[in-house]
């Protein structure tokens, strides 16, 4: 069986990157007739936030990347968490310091190791206490990258790392290779930035006498100066695309082509899942193109069943709080759909749909003066 997952970290918004990752791993599930699970890594106490997970979660959600497993949250299935999950850590930090595979540090208050111990250092209870994984520094470290090939660290570049952090939570690099490995995860479709982390994940594997899933790391989006996509470039997360009014199955159809070679360029990616493999991913970086995306998204606005297209733009409406045109639009469905058909035409977003459109649903412009005196106040005279 196979299994992939999705890990985000909730320490910000939804990253288009992130939702790349997420299609890919998605696809790759659905076309195997496999398992897609999410599984929150919010072990970060400082930066994960509930705002930022319901955040992600929503997104995910409208993206239509459902995931099928979790625990049950009223009839739904919720994400796991790892926050919920630190007993099970804790248990194989146990075992590894039992090994002789890890160890207690004492840190004093400048950050310097004072002390390092098999056992609980009892005596330094009031200072900083870890623990840390005990690196093998002999040799290499290998695995081969389903889309980047053999990739080989040397272990002698490595030092001793923590594992368990002085406030008693374990850190990413420990916590996720005990989920994908209790988790049953086969294959880990993540960003080229974790390559490095990979080594650490794959001696702890070792060290657990686990099989490591397969790995693929795919390259990051760039802005247009070839730098990782970030603010600086504009906006970067799912919810800021969706206020524009972007189109869930352009956003989708147009982070699909970003790295994925595939022949045609506008489709629904739910169509497209008996396509896609590994080996048709990109390893160079890609640019991502705002007006490349808003052109697709026009594709897709004309392509849409028109009744459809009025069911998104009335939720993208109340979504974005424009009720009072929401209520106009509602009131006459088929001059509705008349008045959509007909502007859909000339506008590329749900945004510019609603600019567009307004005057023929909301009938509160201002006349200008030299208007009124010329035409109105004329015409009111005479009669
Ligand atoms: N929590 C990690 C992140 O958000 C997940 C990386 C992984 O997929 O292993 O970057």
């Amino acid at each position: 069986m196979i299994r992939l997952r999705f890990a985000p970290s909730p320490t910000g918004s939804m990253h288009v990157g992130g939702a790349r990752t997420a299609l890919f791993n998605w696809l790759y599930a659905k076309k195997n007739n496999g398992d897609f699970i999410l599984r929150i890594e919010d072990t970060d106490i400082e930066r994960s936030t509930k705002k930022s997970e319901n955040e992600i979660i929503n997104s995910l959600k409208w993206c239509g990347l459902n995931w099928n497993e979790g625990p049950d949250v009223g009839g739904e299935y919720g994400p796991y968490r790892q926050s919920e999950r630190l007993d099970i850590y804790k248990k194989y930090i146990n075992f590894l310091i039992e090994k002789n595979m890890a160890y207690y540090a004492v840190y004093d208050k400048n950050n310097n190791e004072i002390y390092t111990s098999n056992s609980y250092p009892e005596e330094y209870k009031n200072e900083s206490i870890v623990v840390k994984f005990r690196v093998n520094r002999e040799g290499i470290t290998e695995f081969d990258d389903l889309i980047k090939g053999k990739i080989q660290f040397r272990n002698d570049l490595l030092s001793d790392f923590i594992i368990l952090r002085s406030n008693g939570i374990p850190v990413y690099n420990f916590t996720v290779v005990i989920d994908d490995h209790l988790m049953n995860i086969t294959h880990v479709i993540r960003g080229e930035d974790h390559i490095s982390n990979t080594q650490k994940q794959i001696m702890i594997y070792k060290a657990l006498d686990w099989v490591p899933p397969k790995f693929m790391h795919i390259p990051l989006i760039l802005g247009s100066d070839r730098k990782p996509l970030s603010k600086r470039h504009g906006g970067t997360s799912i919810e800021y695309f969706r206020k524009e009014g972007i189109l869930k199955e352009a956003l989708m159809n147009y982070l699909a082509l970003l790295g994925w070679t595939i022949e045609e360029e506008i489709f629904n990616y739910k169509d497209k899942v008996d396509s896609f493999s590994p080996e048709k991913l990109s390893n160079k970086g890609v640019i991502f193109d705002y007006e490349k995306l808003e052109w697709i998204c026009g594709k897709h606005l004309r392509m849409k069943n028109i009744d459809e297209l009025f069911d998104e733009f009335t939720e993208w409406l109340e979504y974005t709080d424009n009720i009072y045109i929401k209520e106009k639009i509602l009131k006459d469905k088929d001059y509705s759909l008349n008045v959509l058909s007909i502007c859909r035409e000339k506008v590329n977003t749900l945004k510019q749909l609603k600019d567009f459109s307004y005057n023929f649903f909301v009938e509160d412009f201002d006349y200008e003066e030299k208007f009124i005196e010329k035409f109105l106040k004329k015409e009111w005279q005479m009669s």
